[in-house]
């Protein structure tokens, strides 16, 4: 060869060119791997937010009104230039921590609200570290048998057999959503049969169910709601007329939706003598244990939830009743051969992923193809603490609506049926105060006590009825939230005058 052949000289240059550019933007994207040292500043400024932030808990108010609503972060956008970690702790606890509820509080009490435990931020952390490939088990083998070691531990909680499989989803909505797309398929469901399909359940269902039938395609489908005793349950009796009456209509009842756990006020349909219904007309029976679920953790649970284990499907909710982080649901499917059927899939660019028959994995079961390792945040928490602590904790709560109960009843409210599980309804009803004027009250009431901030309560309607709730569920709410939230109904029924 010639060295000094032009063509290859000039070759020889637009390669050391090249390298050059390439070590230039090496360098300048050098941010993104901090050394060592770095890394422990990153940390250190962050652990500290944290734990200024969780030694500060019992001080910060459950729910803080502020007038900007978080406007401020957007003074600052996203340019070329970083601002920093300190600056951006800064904003984050500003406008991000402060404003808005604090879910974190064991002042929490509205809605159905969620807590996280420390371990499952220590999950978490060290899932983004090692950024397992959840999604198949041929990429991630200890990813992939963690998640299905978790569904299998919570199949065993609800009594389901050993052919059953699940997903671990991102939350109750997304988990329904998976339930009624098996259900749909394993029925053979078509286009032309969902304006006959009828869907079995009662007003007190979540509103995500009749989300999850229109994203399904089935909008159309018959939404039938069955009457409920007087403790917003569903009849056994009333479900089998109607379906009994559909079917001479010449329908299809196809799917039954029983609740574990009604978000308005907990209660728990009776599920044995449902699944007797269901069965016997040979529909899909799925129990919507989102809120509830984990209370199968505890004897009162276990009882109340009793025929949970004759379901096709079911849903329950880490992030509630098992103190997990937001992002962590569960749907559970008796036969896994049907979720699959319904969630399998083929594509060249997956070819050299080997299927191996030793664990199904995730991504055959479930939307998602890649997946967050949200396993990892369940599991260390439980594995290095054990279930106990999760139990007692439960077992607390039960206790804690028992308690409020009680007591709210004898500041004079009037309160809702006994709890099915931890969620207590109660109302200011004066006398010979009118309906509107009752319900006037009771929002005085609530706003008053949303104004004080100290905890975080919410309200529904039933029957007409505003009605003030009452849900103790965050592993941080104990005897001292409770009679903080007491107190507050005390001085708001006082400011009444
Ligand atoms: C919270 C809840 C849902 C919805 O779950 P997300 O996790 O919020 O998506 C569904 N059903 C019931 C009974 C619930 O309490």
């Amino acid at each position: 060869m010639n060295e000094t052949d032009p063509a290859r000289e000039e070759d020889a240059q637009r390669e050391r060119a090249l390298i050059d550019e390439i070590r230039g933007f090496a360098r300048a994207s050098r941010a993104l791997e901090p050394k060592s040292k770095a890394r422990k500043r990153l940390r250190r400024a962050t652990t500290d937010a944290t734990e200024r932030f969780i030694e500060g808990l019992d001080t910060l108010r459950a729910y803080q009104a502020t007038e900007d609503r978080a406007i401020g972060l957007l003074d600052v956008p996203i340019g070329e230039a970083g601002i920093g970690i300190a600056r951006a702790l800064e904003l984050l606890e500003e406008q991000v921590v402060r404003p808005g509820a604090n879910t974190a509080s064991g002042g929490h009490l509205a809605y159905i609200p969620g807590s996280s435990v420390y371990h499952a931020a220590l999950g978490d952390f060290f899932a983004a570290i090692t950024n397992k490939y959840a999604g198949i088990f041929f990429s991630a083998p200890g990813a992939v048998r963690m998640e299905n070691m978790l569904l299998r531990w919570t199949a065993d909680l609800v009594g389901y057999p050993a052919e059953a499989g699940g997903s671990l989803a991102s939350g109750g909505s997304i988990a329904n959503l998976t339930a009624i797309c098996t259900a749909r398929d394993a029925h053979g469901l078509k286009g032309a049969d969902y304006a006959g399909a009828c869907v079995y359940l009662t007003s007190q269902a979540h509103h995500c169910i009749d989300k999850a039938l229109r994203i399904a395609g089935m909008g159309e489908a018959r939404l039938r709601y069955v009457p409920m005793d007087d403790r917003h349950r569903m009849r056994p009796d009333a479900l089998a007329a109607m379906v009994a009456e559909d079917r001479r209509a010449g329908l299809r009842p196809w799917l039954v939706i029983a609740s574990a756990g009604t978000t308005d006020t907990g209660a728990v349909d009776p599920l044995d003598e449902i699944a007797d219904v269901a069965h016997g007309e040979g529909c899909w029976y799925h129990v919507d244990a989102a809120y509830g679920g984990y209370f199968l953790l505890t004897g009162h649970g276990q009882y109340a939830m009793r025929g949970i284990e004759r379901s096709d499907s079911t849903v329950l909710d880490p992030h509630k009743s098992l103190f997990l982080p937001y992002g962590t649901g569960v749907v559970l499917v008796r036969e896994r051969a049907k979720l699959a059927a319904a969630h399998a899939y083929e594509a060249t660019y997956m070819q050299d992923a080997v299927r191996d028959a030793t664990e199904v994995s995730p991504a055959d079961l479930s939307p998602e193809l890649t997946k967050h390792f949200r396993a990892l945040r369940m599991w260390l928490p439980l594995i290095v603490e054990g279930t106990a602590p999760f139990a007692a904790a439960l077992e607390e709560k039960l206790r804690l609506a028992v308690y409020f109960r009680d007591r709210v009843r004898a500041l004079g409210f009037t309160v809702g049926p006994e709890p099915d599980l931890s969620i207590v309804t109660y109302r200011w009803e004066p006398a010979g105060a009118s309906l509107e004027e009752a319900n006037a009250s009771n929002r005085a009431i609530l706003e008053g006590a949303l104004r004080d901030g100290r905890v975080f309560l919410s309200s529904t309607m039933i029957d007409g009825r505003y009605t003030l709730r009452m849900v103790a569920l965050s592993f941080r709410t104990h005897r001292k939230q409770i009679d903080t939230a007491l107190e507050v109904l005390a001085e708001q029924v006082a400011a009444l005058g």
